[in-house]
C-alpha cells in the first residue's frame, strides 16, 4: 500500500522510525522530528493523498476528530495555553511532505517558539505523555 518514496507511507508501513502517539486502521499520528514547540504532532491518513483537496469526504471527519483528540491530550500533557491545528497543501502554501497531514502544535502565552531538531529520547518521552491522555 502507498507510495514507495513517500516518507509518511514508509512510517505508516513501519519501514521508517517514528514516535507514534496514536494509530488505528485509517490514521497514524506521530511526533514531528523538527517541532515548532515540544509536543508538535502530525496526524496522517494512512492512505496516500498528496493534497487536502484530494482527500475523500469520508477521510476528513476521522482525520479532524483525531486531530481534535490529540489537541486536547497535548494541551493537558504539555500544559499549553493554546493549540494550533494547521494543514498546508501545495508548495506555495509551504508544504514539504506531499502526503496529507495535519499539524497539532502547542503554544504558550509567554514563550516564543524556537524550532529545532529534537532528539529521539525527547520525542519518545513527550509521545508517552500524550498517549497517556488519549
Ligand atoms: P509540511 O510543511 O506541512 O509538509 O510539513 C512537513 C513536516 O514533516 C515538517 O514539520 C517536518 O519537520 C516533518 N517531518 C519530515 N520528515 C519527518 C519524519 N521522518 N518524521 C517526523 N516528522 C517529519
Ligand atoms: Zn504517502
Amino acid at each position: 500500500m502507498g507510495n514507495a518514496d513517500c516518507i509518511f507511507c514508509r512510517i505508516t508501513r513501519g519501514e521508517a522510525p517514528a514516535s507514534v502517539v496514536y494509530e488505528d486502521e485509517d490514521i497514524i499520528a506521530f511526533m514531528d522530528i523538527r517541532p515548532v514547540n515540544p509536543g508538535h504532532t502530525l496526524v496522517v491518513p494512512k492512505r496516500h493523498y498528496a493534497y487536502i483537496w484530494e482527500l475523500p469526504d469520508e477521510e476528513v471527519g476521522k482525520l479532524f476528530v483525531t486531530a481534535r483528540r490529540i489537541a486536547a491530550a497535548t494541551k493537558e500533557a504539555l500544559d499549553a495555553d493554546g493549540v494550533r491545528i494547521v494543514q498546508l497543501s501545495g508548495r506555495a502554501a509551504g508544504q514539504e511532505v506531499f502526503h496529507v497531514h495535519v499539524h497539532v502544535i502547542p503554544y504558550y502565552d509567554a514563550k516564543a517558539p524556537q524550532r529545532r531538531r529534537a532528539t529521539q529520547e525527547e520525542l519518545e518521552r513527550i509521545a508517552a505523555e500524550i498517549r497517556k491522555r488519549l
